[in-house]
């Protein structure tokens, strides 16, 4: 492992070659805050999705003291669309433990201090010091990780000891000794870019790359390093998904067939619309077996119902979308519920935005029944 003054050179062009990036909507002014705001939404959700999000966000809660004050459920209105919904949770616990630390701090608060907040682990605390307040702390993502991994040639026998080999021979200044005089906020931006944009895990574009002079991993052409957990094979189970619509006889706004996710479920604390698995999958107090009662009006409309893939951890849902009328939905748990009010589940939203085609197919079978709310 060796840095060169052209190292130094080449890393400063990333920066350079990353700076059509900066329109993105939380670079426009970088805080502490901001950098909380995206790095969290950033973790498991995509750039292109967080970019719609983030300034409506910004804009329901535009200090952390407005963040602090706020009650759970509206953090978790204002994160849909983001998914994984147990990171606005988060958020919204360290909310005020995080506004009495920044403010507490007279230049930043210490590494500890803010490791000392539940729910901040390591990447997060230190992507807040180098990003928010440009101090020279490394934070390790999967693309930072895996440009360094591949420039310095690195070789570890598990991505656990890869991370550890990182922070110390960054601490060394082993790698990236020049990490300070760059700028670390810059410098990290323009790597996790790089790594979105050009060093990706699979198929690397090195020949738009601005570090592929000095880059082991290029010059050797050995990119794979045996360890790299090969992504878990999918399981497919097939779900049915039952959408009701009742109409107000005031003002015809529709409200839908919804149910909490409780407590030691996915995604607790958010509504879905009821789902049933169409046979046994071995997670039942997930999603229960379709109850017999309503297999005779579901079965026969299965193959003619729109579909849609959805996945948590290693299932791969094929959801069929099916309409009831109100009398026949009432009969499960849940109620009506206009579905701007709560969180609703991402599958859930997939199905609210298929449901005009569910209406075009059938409308008078979908509207003849309401009784309103
Ligand atoms: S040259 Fe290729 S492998 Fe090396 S950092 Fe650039 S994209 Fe990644």
């Amino acid at each position: 492992m060796k840095s060169t003054t052209s190292d130094f050179l080449l890393f400063q062009s990333v920066v350079e070659w990353s700076a059509q990036f900066n329109t993105l909507p939380w670079r426009q002014k970088r805080t502490p805050y901001t950098t909380l705001i995206s790095e969290m939404m950033l973790q498991q959700t995509t750039v292109g999705t967080v970019v719609s999000r983030f300034l409506p966000f910004i804009k329901k809660f535009p200090t952390l003291e407005h963040l602090a004050h706020s009650s759970e459920e509206e953090v978790l209105k204002q994160w849909q669309g983001l998914g994984y919904y147990s990171r606005a949770k988060r958020l919204h616990k360290m909310a005020p433990l995080l506004f009495d630390l920044f403010n507490r701090s007279s230049s930043h608060p210490l590494l500890s201090e803010l490791l000392g907040i539940k729910g901040i682990g390591d990447y997060t605390a230190k992507a807040i010091l180098c990003i928010g307040y440009n101090e020279n702390y490394l934070p390790i993502d999967a693309n930072i990780e895996r440009i360094l991994q591949r420039f310095y040639g690195i070789l570890a026998p598990s991505l656990l000891h890869l991370k550890k080999i990182l922070n110390t021979s960054f601490e060394e200044k082993k790698i990236l000794p020049f990490w300070k005089i760059i700028g670390p906020q810059n410098l990290a931006e323009g790597l996790m870019d790089l790594g979105r944009e050009i060093c990706k895990k699979t198929k690397p574009q090195c020949f738009s790359c601005p570090l592929k002079q000095n880059c082991e991993a290029y010059n050797k052409n050995q990119f794979e390093q045996g360890w790299e957990n090969k992504s878990l094979k999918k399981i497919k189970i097939s779900l049915v998904r039952l959408i009701s619509i009742s109409l107000s006889s005031k003002n015809h706004t529709p409200s839908y067939f919804l149910k909490e996710k409780t407590k030691g479920k996915w995604l607790i604390g958010q509504y879905e619309i009821p789902t049933f698995a169409l046979s046994s999958w071995g997670r039942e107090e997930e999603y229960p077996l379709l109850p017999s009662f309503l297999e005779p009006i579901i079965l026969p409309k299965i193959s003619q119902a729109p579909t849609y893939n959805t996945t948590i951890t290693q299932f791969l849902f094929q959801n069929s979308l099916i309409f009831l009328p109100p009398e026949t939905i009432r009969k499960l748990e849940g109620s009506f519920l206009d579905p701007s009010s709560v969180a609703i589940t991402s599958a859930t939203q997939k199905a609210l935005q298929l449901s005009p085609q569910l209406s075009l197919r059938k409308p008078d079978s979908i509207f003849k029944n309401n009784t309103g709310n």
